[in-house]
């Protein structure tokens, strides 16, 4: 599932880091207000369609740059997130803002493989598969959601839905101890692909160098690599949570809705 950076000692506590992503006490049941104007946008903003589609559209040329130079015939790879890149899973979050339960409620939504897919993200998942490049989704879902991940997956249309595509978090054989690393499941990738693309929501899903957001929530390595955007990184948008909430939230867990209020209000600037 869509979960946090996780550190060293929160991976001592997996099961409660499995359950959560940045989203945290929200256990109570308490509406999640905060999450209001991020679920509007991205549920009835036309931008939010146009800026999926704008991800994909030079998703898509970068992929034809790397087939048409692929003289030496290599395995071709993209890597993918799922959780806001693939999938929309913004009903889920509306059932937050109702007041609904985040842990059991998440096993429920994806349970039922019903999200839909993001726009543009079929087409050019299909487009790939054309063109001979395989598409490996790696996910911090977990294992105990595999089966309905690769069928919700299938009935949107996405290709490569098979166990062998499916990367989720629980694939310790890949991992190197922090489960949540996406860094370890890459590898197994580019073991026998040559990954020329990764597609997410998260700067977690591209690379370990964006794991750390303690000092100035990790923009000094988005500036030292920002050439990759929009090349080898392709990012989509998410308000709705993620990694960045984190420092936002000075790293604690289990804060009352007012006590996330107050720790975002004092963090904006007014300059
Ligand atoms: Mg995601």
């Amino acid at each position: 599932m869509r979960l946090p950076i996780l550190t060293t000692f929160l991976a001592a506590n997996l099961l409660i880091s499995c359950q959560s992503k940045s989203q945290t006490g929200t256990s109570t049941g308490k509406s999640q207000d905060n999450l209001l104007l991020a679920v509007s946008w991205y549920q009835n903003s036309a931008e939010m369609t146009a800026l999926y589609y704008q991800g994909f559209n030079i998703a898509r040329q970068r992929l034809n740059e790397a087939v048409d130079k692929n003289e030496a015939g290599k395995s071709l790879a993209v890597v993918v997130d799922i959780d806001e890149t693939m999938l929309d899973n913004s009903p889920f979050e509306t059932t937050l803002i109702k007041g609904g339960n985040f842990q059991k409620g998440w096993y429920e939504w994806t349970k039922k493989a019903s999200a839909r897919a993001l726009p543009g993200a079929v087409d050019f998942a299909n487009y790939a598969k054309s063109r001979k490049v395989e598409i490996f989704y790696i996910t911090n879902r977990d294992s105990s959601e595999r089966k309905s991940t690769l069928q919700n997956l299938e009935n949107v249309g996405f290709p490569y839905t098979t166990d062998d595509h499916l990367l989720t978090r629980n694939d310790m054989s890949y991992s190197t101890g922090n489960t949540s690393s996406k860094a370890g499941r890459r590898a197994k990738v580019a073991e026998k692909h040559e990954i020329i693309l990764l597609l997410g929501d998260n700067l977690n899903d591209f690379s370990e160098i964006f794991e750390d957001r303690h000092v100035n929530n990790g923009k000094e390595a988005v500036e030292k690599n920002r050439e990759s955007f929009g090349k080898k990184f392709i990012i989509l948008p998410n308000p709705m949570y993620g990694a960045w909430e984190k420092p936002l939230y000075d790293y604690k867990e289990k804060l009352t809705e007012d006590k996330k209020t107050e720790l975002l209000k004092s963090k904006l600037r007014t300059d």
